[in-house]
């Protein structure tokens, strides 16, 4: 008789979405004439920029013709692609990082739900808290995190950094010492960030424990400080502790398209065994490579056309985040983010849970927001706001909320 793999079992439910979906479809059937806005989820809204559309339909083309079709892309994938990352990306920036050590893939979000596997059941995660669910959640799939706590919200055996207002959102050194580091900067979901410094004691901590950081760089776009660090390789000794992971979702709008890459270091090593092969092998036995035609597509990101597109791109919802950050402090609210990040996290007024605020906020401004107590316990107490939504509909919903 088959086994399941126990793991999966010990997840709790994630209803954080389906109970925001439920509760808005409740208030939207028992109020049709109430016009919504939906400032929650994390997804872009704007299409495609044309000069990355161009070479989309360019790539589709030669796959009709047998002299230019292509078929399994290489396993790390294109050259034509992973060298435009290392120019653009690393290179660019002064960063140490060459094409050979960038894998191409189909997101972040696999990636960082997959890298994992080549570490140790042993070792010991640390994550921030609040937290992007996948790190902690395919580690559990793993069987690293130990027994969950439904009262804590917590798993015995990852250590939990709490970024909250008392800390400036700044993850702080655990007493523990962790094997794992997992840090996305800027920060989904508070939208802050740390500055490069600040990266810098990470990066040193990590070599002097013998620790690796997963560092998720998905709204690298967003940062508009010279004191943010666009990569984690803009720090001293990040070759020999750092794994990157890069997502084209959210800079070039490929939530549907599909395409990120991973950076492992040749220097990252654990005694003689090298991460950079070990990635290697995982990728070639497991995956197939990103498709030719979105390869192609993320070439064109880095084109002259498509970086003054994407900058106007950022910057629109740079604006949308502008309008609610000021506009919350207009109405009197705490806020934090939406500076080098399109996520602002509002601290929710009068000792309200983050709830109770999701509902005061939907029956009173018609607004959709995601309660911070979604990605973990010291989310309590916040509610997240999106800038990825469309200029009038976010102008509109600070009105209203200005109005309450
Ligand atoms: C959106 C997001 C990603 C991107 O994932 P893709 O799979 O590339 O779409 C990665 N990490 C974080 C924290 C995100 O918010």
């Amino acid at each position: 008789m088959f086994q399941v793999n126990d793991n999966y079992q010990k997840l709790p439910g994630s209803y954080l979405f389906s109970t925001i979906a439920k509760k808005v479809n409740a208030y939207s059937d028992a109020n049709p004439d109430k016009k919504l806005i939906r400032l929650g989820i994390g997804d872009v809204t704007q299409p495609i920029a044309p000069a990355i559309l161009d070479a989309l339909h360019k790539a589709v083309d030669e796959m009709g013709r047998p002299e230019t079709f292509h078929g399994y892309a290489p396993d790390l994938g294109y050259e034509f692609l992973r060298s435009a990352i290392a120019e653009n990306d690393y290179k660019a920036r002064g960063c140490d990082i060459s094409a050979d050590e960038i894998f191409v893939s189909d997101g972040a979000k696999s990636d960082s739900g997959n890298i994992q596997e080549i570490f140790s059941v042993d070792n010991r995660i640390a994550v921030c808290d609040p937290v992007y669910p996948v790190y902690v959640d395919s580690n559990v799939m793993a069987g690293r995190t130990g027994t969950y706590d439904p009262a804590t919200e917590r798993w015995s055996n990852v250590i939990y950094m709490p970024c909250t207002k008392e800390n400036g959102f700044v993850p702080e050194f655990p007493k523990e010492t962790p094997d794992i580091i997992y840090l996305c900067l800027p920060n989904n979901p508070t939208g802050t960030t740390i500055t490069r410094a600040q990266l810098q004691e990470w990066v040193d901590y990590a070599n002097k424990v013998g620790a690796v950081i997963i560092y998720d760089g998905a709204y690298e776009a967003y940062i508009s400080e010279d004191d943010v660090a666009h990569s984690i390789y803009e720090c001293e000794g990040a070759r020999t502790c750092a794994i990157e992971i890069k997502s084209f979702s959210k800079n070039a709008g490929f939530t549907g398209v599909r395409l990120g890459y991973t950076v492992v270091p040749k220097d990252l090593k654990c005694g003689e065994v090298s991460l950079h092969a070990m990635w290697a092998r995982r990728h070639g036995t497991k995956f197939n490579g990103a498709p030719y035609i979105v390869q192609r597509a993320g070439e064109a990101v880095y084109s002259e056309a498509g970086k003054a597109q994407l900058k106007e791109q950022v910057a629109y919802y740079m604006r949308n985040a502008s309008v609610i950050k000021t506009g919350l402090q207009e109405a009197g609210y705490e806020v934090f983010g939406g500076v080098n990040a399109p996520y602002i996290w509002l601290k929710t007024p009068g000792q309200m849970t983050s709830w109770e605020f999701f509902d005061y906020l939907l029956e009173n401004a018609n607004v959709v927001g995601t309660p911070g107590s979604g990605f973990g316990p010291s989310g309590e107490g916040y509610f997240r706001l999106t800038a990825f939504g469309a200029y009038e509909n976010t102008l509109e919903a600070l009105e209203r909320i200005k109005a309450l």
